[in-house]
């Protein structure tokens, strides 16, 4: 750790210090833990977000809002995530209602919100907390211990919903720590480095506060880029904006190309309109999500009729037509690269092979976006009727570091 670095740990806070003072001339050399906690949380009783998982100042935030609002903004920014978080909650009001919904339900009120195993564990994770009497417990261990809670969402309910002097580092916070002290380490390698700085400034009083004013700042001030350095309650103290290099921080290492996996989807379709989906299984990609039938994805390309070699059994005479073109979609590991392959059911092609939906109940189904693209892209093929299916607003990423 650099001479700066140790400079600013809580052993060397100011108590004493009245808010509002100005901040010493060379900052990065003298500011305290409890400066930057000073500065910032007077900042965020002025200028917090009103959001709806929040409960008014001086109130205590509800274990069941926090972590249900935390799992969403995981994957997308506030404003993206609060109409699902109020769907939610009307849905929803208690964690023992969660645990009592079907898990079909659960997913397609999260659909469009995209990385669906979060939307299952959100589920597994009420259902052992209604079974052990419907209360969250106030401690980061046992909160990690439950199906989807993480250290950094463990830490969030901790601090926000219990109090405790914890610390959560989300790409808000990571981005607004790696400004303040210049960090040059690059991600993901520095988080270690920035969740230790961020445990050293958690204060232990108004921990939870202290943690939603870094996400605040990092959301509304310290923005990815652009960031508005002359309203920021740490301009003083930040080496970044010293530098005046502010955006080239956090630093990154050069991000590694995604392989690319190829895959064919089967689109049968039966005499009066209705097409084929299956549901996928639980475990995995995409797990408990209704899909078209489709190869294996694997890294080579797939031919024809090798390709229809996989497919459900029962395709009327004339076989199998591939629609031109391909769909491309990004997982986070990977690229898939999927072509489509049509046909035309027999009549004796039952509900063994899957579920047979007409395309105009299409959205009523636990799609994911892949699955919209297919159907649009078949649809522009002209194939059929085929119509789109109605497809979910996905909301903007989160604005991650
Ligand atoms: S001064 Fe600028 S770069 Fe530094 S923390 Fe504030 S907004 Fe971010």
């Amino acid at each position: 750790m650099s001479d700066r670095r140790r400079a600013i740990t809580p052993e060397r806070a100011h108590p004493r210090l009245a808010p509002g003072l100005p901040l010493p001339d060379h900052p990065r050399e003298e500011a305290s833990a409890g400066i930057l906690q000073e500065r910032l949380l007077a900042w965020y009783d002025r200028e917090r977000r009103a959001l709806p998982w929040r409960p008014p100042p001086g109130t205590a935030a509800d274990p069941y809002r926090t972590w249900a609002s935390e799992i969403m903004l995981q994957q997308t920014t506030a404003a993206a995530a609060a109409p699902y978080f109020n769907r939610f909650i009307e849905r929803w009001p208690r964690v023992e209602d969660l645990a009592a919904a079907e898990l079909d339900e659960v997913l397609h009120a999260w659909q469009g919100l995209g990385y669906y195993a979060r939307a299952r564990n959100m589920h597994a994770c009420a259902q052992a907390v209604a079974a052990a009497g419907g209360r969250f417990p106030d401690r980061e261990e046992a909160l990690r211990a439950l199906p989807g809670i993480g250290a950094y969402t463990a830490a969030a309910i901790a601090a926000i919903a219990f109090g405790r002097r914890a610390a959560p580092v989300d790409g808000n916070i990571v981005r607004v720590l790696a400004r303040l002290d210049a960090v040059e380490t690059p991600l993901p390698k520095a988080r270690g480095e920035i969740a230790v700085r961020a445990r050293e400034l958690a204060p232990s009083v108004r921990p939870g506060d202290f943690a939603q004013a870094m996400m605040d700042l990092g959301a509304t001030v310290c923005t990815p880029r652009r960031p508005r350095c002359a309203l920021c309650p740490w301009r003083e103290p930040c080496a970044a904006r010293a530098a005046g290099n502010a955006e080239a921080y956090p630093r990154r290492a050069e991000k590694k190309d995604r392989p690319v996996r190829y895959g064919v989807a089967f689109w049968i379709e039966r005499g009066d309109g209705a097409v084929l989906l299956r549901k996928r299984p639980l475990r995995g990609l995409l797990g408990g999500l209704m899909e078209f039938p489709s190869t294996e994805w694997r890294a080579r390309p797939w031919g024809g009729s090798e390709a229809a070699d996989c497919a459900p059994a029962g395709i009327a005479a004339g076989g199998w037509r591939a629609i031109a073109g391909t769909i491309g979609h990004t997982f986070t590991h990977f690229h898939l690269q999927m072509s489509v392959l049509a046909a035309r059911a027999e009549r004796s092609v039952g509900t063994s092979a899957g579920t047979w939906v007409a395309l105009d109940r299409l959205g009523e189904h636990a799609l994911p976006s892949l699955m919209t693209k297919i159907a649009d892209h078949v649809r522009r093929a002209g194939d059929g009727d085929a119509h789109p299916a109605p497809r979910p607003k996905r909301p903007p990423r989160r604005q991650e570091s």
